[in-house]
């Protein structure tokens, strides 16, 4: 049995849909940002905190939980710069909980969601694993933490860990029953969509005068379904016992910048977007892309989807929802 912590949020949900095919799964999650009714029927379901002692020593000793994948995270910038206290409670002390407690009853594999925010500002045109780590917020800073935790505890306690350090994170699962759903949204391309479905008068683009062709932040959009498989990749290594310790890019490799997405939203939808110009959105790098190529040297994964049906897959979920 593999234990999804925050499988009932964007991303989680949709490596629980594709998890359930092959293993037995439960969710564990408190509803704070994710939806029951994104967690696939084919799940056990636990409402609950993931820094919660008396319900993980249920969980744990109630199912065999072979490995834990761990979702659950307060993941907003600009929030963090707010209110670091939330993201240091909910990203690194519960997280830290929930390691002891897996130790505890002796569940020793785990696959944590890092994020290209640990990078800082690169100056690099792909990032690689290699580059350092000088996070700008303490939304990075506090995955950064949780990685340099898992290093230890590997060292220490016999920890077998992949940390995946995702890209941008869009589109929606092909089956259109599940896709992003954020309160509030802040995410790049669902604003996008929601403002062609006539759900918001116009856009913002934050900055038009960074260092890039067209003056506006480049990003690597990556399928939460690619995300899902590189999970299941991850975790099979895991469980083969192929990988001790491990971190990996998750992107496509090639950036879009703002406009360019303004752009494909127009063309998948045929609607013409009201678009306004403001000021840059504090703590955003110009660039950011990966190079995914560990991962797919150790172990054989690659992104499927490009941007056209990343912008497809999410106008379909929109229309439906
Ligand atoms: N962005 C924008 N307008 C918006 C939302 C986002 O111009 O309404 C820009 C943002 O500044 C960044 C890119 O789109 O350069 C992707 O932002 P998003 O919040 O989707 O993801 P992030 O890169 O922050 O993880």
């Amino acid at each position: 049995m593999i234990l999804v912590v925050g499988g009932a949020g964007y991303i989680g949900s949709h490596l629980v849909k594709e998890l359930v095919k092959t293993e037995t799964v439960v969710v564990l999650d408190n509803l704070s940002t994710g939806f029951k009714s994104l967690v696939d029927s084919k799940a056990i379901f636990v409402e609950g905190n993931l820094g919660d002692e008396n319900i993980l020593h249920e969980v744990f000793t109630k199912y065999s939980i072979s490995a834990v994948m761990h979702f659950a995270a307060s993941s907003l910038v600009g929030e963090s710069v707010e209110d670091p206290f939330k993201y240091y409670q909910n990203n690194v002390a519960a997280t830290l909980t929930l390691l002891n407690n897996m130790l505890k009853h002796n569940v020793k594999k785990f696959i944590f969601s890092s994020t290209a925010a640990t990078y800082g500002i690169p100056d690099v045109e792909l990032i690689d694993e290699e580059q350092p780590t000088n996070p700008i917020n303490p939304y990075g800073r506090s995955k950064l933490m949780v990685e340099h935790i898992l290093e230890d505890f590997s060292k220490s306690y016999g920890l077998q860990y992949v940390v995946l350090r995702y890209f941008n994170a869009a589109g929606a699962h092909i089956s259109a029953e599940i896709g992003e759903n954020h309160v509030p949204e802040t995410h790049l391309i669902p604003i996008i969509l929601q403002h062609l479905q006539g759900k918001r008068e116009k856009i913002s683009v934050f900055g038009t005068d960074y260092d890039t062709p067209d003056g506006t932040c480049i990003r690597d959009y990556i399928h939460v379904t690619d995300l899902a498989q590189a999970h299941i990749y991850a975790l099979n290594a895991l469980l083969e016992n192929k990988t001790q310790t491990a971190t990996y890019n998750l992107g496509n490799g090639k950036g879009y910048s703002v406009k360019e997405v303004i752009d494909m939203c127009e063309k998948v939808t045929g609607r013409k977007a009201s678009v306004e110009y403001t000021d840059r959105r504090p703590g955003d790098p110009a660039r950011l892309v990966a190079s995914s190529e560990k991962i797919l040297r150790e172990l054989r994964w690659k992104a499927e989807y490009r941007l056209e049906q990343i912008v497809s897959s999410a106008w379909e979920w929109h229309l439906k929802n």
